[in-house]
């Protein structure tokens, strides 16, 4: 331990806490004990406090508690002579330093402080657009603030199916504008979660980026906290929500909560620009965590000992990093953090002239920005993914039958169909449409591209700035072709893409598509639970909720909406060992309940003995659990005999006094909780949606997002049930909000649940 470090974390965490007494103290006298304290969208209070001390707190009043737990843990700075540096004590010093950080947070939060204001700021794709668009996005101007619950939980599938591997925590402020941009690029095509605060002399990385034009914002990994070191408590308020939310741990498991994040969420410290008290005691604090420090700046180091695998603080000076440019030099900084921290990282390499990953999936490409565009109003595009023989695909043969877009006029648009042949000895034709849909995400790898639709309503745009770049339509094929060896090399043996803007063309193979679309609609609907023999079980989330199941049958998709029976299928041929394997359906126990033995037996296994029957069908008995990451929560009623059915992307208010973000802290975890289920939005149109209880018809309530995007599915479904004006019968956020007026509506409307059997 080095003796310099320690004197500074142990300074700096005698010093904010002592500041952050004073601000409570000040803050009592002014607003009074009763001020609320809360961190937008979340249920977890403060997290970090909750986590360390179990200690909810809601109101000023409730701080006095933490600042006095802080004060604990403190140890009196050291003398110059005999004294001993002691790990111990200064990683108590950093735990003191964490909570009074997060204490000053909720201070400024009571005091409407809080997203710090940085004029000019504009976060891109907020977790959630209300159909108003009344979006954070408009309103710009601030930094992010504290992660919602929900985007935490959006994000969690990524997480725990590796393709988003971690996260970066950077501070201070990079050597110049050309560093800083290398050093999110960098994360960003790594997929790693990048999250800004701290600042070097008043100038922050988030002002760097600004001036580089980097858009920031849940859509494209880049989160800034704010620009003083205080708001990086925000990085491990979700390191410590991600143990609670995944981890099915509660508030108080400090331990646990920490041990959790050091073997499973890799994440790491980057400090940039002088590290002054305050940081190094902050450094102090995410080193419980077990996330390592890198700086670039000279410091003395925290080299491996017994108990750790990897070092704890690591100098790597800017200055002597190999490099011609700051660029260059950055890379090799990032280069040495996710080897500090031991982060595996997948990347496949695209031979194209624009940086790639899914961290530039979520970019978007404005009318103004874009060179061309391929579908949209103006024009059409397809993409359509089809088995072929052997002979007949050449390996790697990428083809642009017709014009490229040169004489098309700026911001114009043009036809463009793609065509994806595939050969492998282990390729199905059920597999084409679970391989079609990832050409969506392959596309919008490709930072200044941006791919929305699939099948004949694919929509895409290249920017200016990446055709500059030297980017054409052939790189799509470019593209295809390497992801599609790299994710699904064990299917597919060859690939061939074939781009056609020839008029004629096109629309011969529009038509061609638009058969194979529609027997593939007539197939999948055709398949039923009854028509197969077993299901497939998805336990991709146990990285992180270690005892969920998802049984998946052709009728019930995961909750995550991510997985369908087919999905499962293919991902079994692919990975024959890894988390989708098939479940013989075996005995039936119950057909209206859905109970079979096969499923029973395998969840009972696989959720280590906790849970022992699953109803496929029902909501009330034996329903199936829930990780986190579900598309909407499904919640009874009783008052009214029915059920609501809450989108994540629903931030309003439930006839249940809660929101979807508290509703989730609710419902996950990996428990059976009967009357409350998390599923997959497809699953609503099903036959076999809740159809114990009496299927669609016990839908009181639906978020009206749910409502107005897949109004002609629903309708459908309305009709099959039997009631074609059902939908004009359920409630949502407009309707009501409180019991009382819920059944109020749903009387004037008579809806059919009122006068179905008791739900109980
Ligand atoms: Fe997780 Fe279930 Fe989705 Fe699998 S299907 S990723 S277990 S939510
Ligand atoms: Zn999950």
């Amino acid at each position: 331990m080095s003796r310099y470090i320690a004197k500074a974390a142990i300074r700096g965490a005698n010093l904010i806490v002592s500041e952050a007494e004073k601000m409570l103290q000040e803050a009592i006298k002014e607003l009074g004990p009763e001020t609320p304290v809360v961190f937008t969208n979340t249920a977890y209070y403060l997290p970090v406090i909750l986590g360390f001390t179990g200690i909810e707190v809601q109101t000023l009043g409730d701080l006095q508690q933490v600042i006095d737990y802080a004060k604990k843990l403190l140890h009196p700075v050291p003398g110059d002579t005999l004294w001993l540096p002691y790990l111990g004590e200064t990683l108590d010093c950093g735990v003191a330093t964490l909570l009074a950080e997060e204490a000053i947070e909720g201070i400024r939060f009571a005091r409407g402080l809080q997203p710090e204001p940085i004029p000019g700021l504009q976060l891109t794709g907020t977790s959630f657009t209300s159909p108003d668009g009344n979006s954070q996005e408009e309103e710009g101007g601030f930094a992010n603030g504290p992660i919602d619950d929900v985007q935490l939980r959006a994000w969690g599938i990524q997480l725990v199916d590796g393709r988003m591997p971690g996260f970066a925590a950077i501070v201070g402020a990079a050597r110049s504008n050309e560093a800083a941009v290398s050093i999110v690029r960098e994360l960003q095509q790594r997929n790693i979660l990048v999250f800004l605060s701290g600042n070097v002399n008043g100038r922050s990385i988030i002002h760097q980026l600004m001036e580089e034009g980097v858009e920031m914002g849940y859509d494209t990994y880049i989160v800034p906290f704010g620009t003083d070191t205080i708001s990086a408590i925000y990085a491990l308020g979700f390191a410590t929500r991600s143990a609670l939310t995944f981890g099915g741990l509660s508030g108080g498991q400090a331990r646990d909560i920490l041990l959790y994040n050091k073997y499973r969420v890799f994440a790491f410290v980057l400090a940039l620009g002088e590290v002054d008290d305050l940081k190094y005691a902050t450094a102090a604090g995410a080193l419980n965590y077990g996330f390592p420090v890198i700086a670039d700046t000279v410091i003395p180091q925290i080299l491996p000992t017994g108990i750790t695998q990897y070092e704890h603080v690591i100098s790597m000076p800017f200055d002597d990093i190999e490099g011609e440019t700051d660029a260059e030099k950055a890379r090799r900084l990032v280069q040495r953090c996710i080897e500090v921290r031991g982060i595996k990282v997948k990347i496949t390499e695209v031979p194209i002239p624009v940086p790639y990953g899914s961290a530039f999936e979520g970019e978007r490409v404005r009318r103004a920005d874009m060179r061309i565009e391929f579908g949209g109003r103006n024009a059409r595009a397809f993409e359509y993914l089809r088995m072929a023989d052997f002979d007949e695909v050449e390996d790697g043969k990428i083809t642009l039958i017709g014009p490229s877009f040169e004489d098309v006029e700026v911001g114009g648009a043009m036809n463009l169909g793609i065509l994806v042949e595939v050969a492998g000895r282990k390729m199905q034709e059920d597999f084409e449409p679970v391989l079609e849909r990832q050409i969506h995400y392959f596309i919008n790898g490709a930072s200044g591209v941006q791919h929305i639709g699939q099948r004949d309503i694919t929509w895409i745009r290249f920017s200016k700035a990446a055709v500059e770049k030297g980017f054409q339509i052939k790189h799509l094929g470019e593209i295809l072709y390497a992801r599609f060896h790299a994710d699904f090399g064990s299917i597919v043996d060859k690939v061939q893409v074939t781009l056609i803007t020839d008029e004629e063309l096109f629309q011969e193979w529009l038509q061609k598509a638009r058969e194979a679309y529609q027997a593939r609609n007539i197939r999948l609907a055709d398949m039923t639970d009854e028509s197969v023999d077993e299901f497939y079980s998805c336990t991709l989330c146990q990285s992180f909720a270690p005892n969920h199941v998802c049984i998946v049958s052709p009728e019930r998709l995961g909750l995550c909406g991510a997985y369908n029976w087919l999905d499962c299928k293919a991902s079994y041929q692919i990975n024959p060992t890894g988390p989708n394997q098939p479940v013989p359906k075996g005995i039936c126990l119950d057909p209206v309940y859905g109970v079979w033995q096969g499923p029973n037996e395998f969840v009972y296994q696989n959720s280590h003995g906790t849970v022992e029957r699953v109803s496929m069908y029902s909501i009330m008995r034996d329903p199936m659990t829930a990780c986190g990451c579900f598309e909407c929560i499904a919640m009874v009623i009783p008052e009214a005999n029915g059920i609501m059915v809450v989108s994540r992307e629903d931030p309003s208010m439930t006839p249940v006094g809660m929101k979807f973000s508290t509703l989730a802290g609710i419902a996950g975890g990996g428990l059976q909780t009967p009357g409350m289920m998390g599923v997959g939005k497809y699953y609503l149109l099903s036959k076999k949606f809740i159809s114990a209880e009496g299927g669609f018809k016990r839908v009181v309530w639906l978020s009206k997002i749910l409502k107005e995007t897949m109004r002609d599915e629903l309708q459908a479904v309305c009709e099959r049930e039997g009631v074609p004006d059902l939908l004009d019968k359920i409630a949502d956020g407009d309707t009501a909000t409180t019991i009382e007026e819920l059944l109020a509506f749903l009387e004037e409307k008579g809806h059919p649940a009122l006068t179905m059997d008791p739900i109980f």
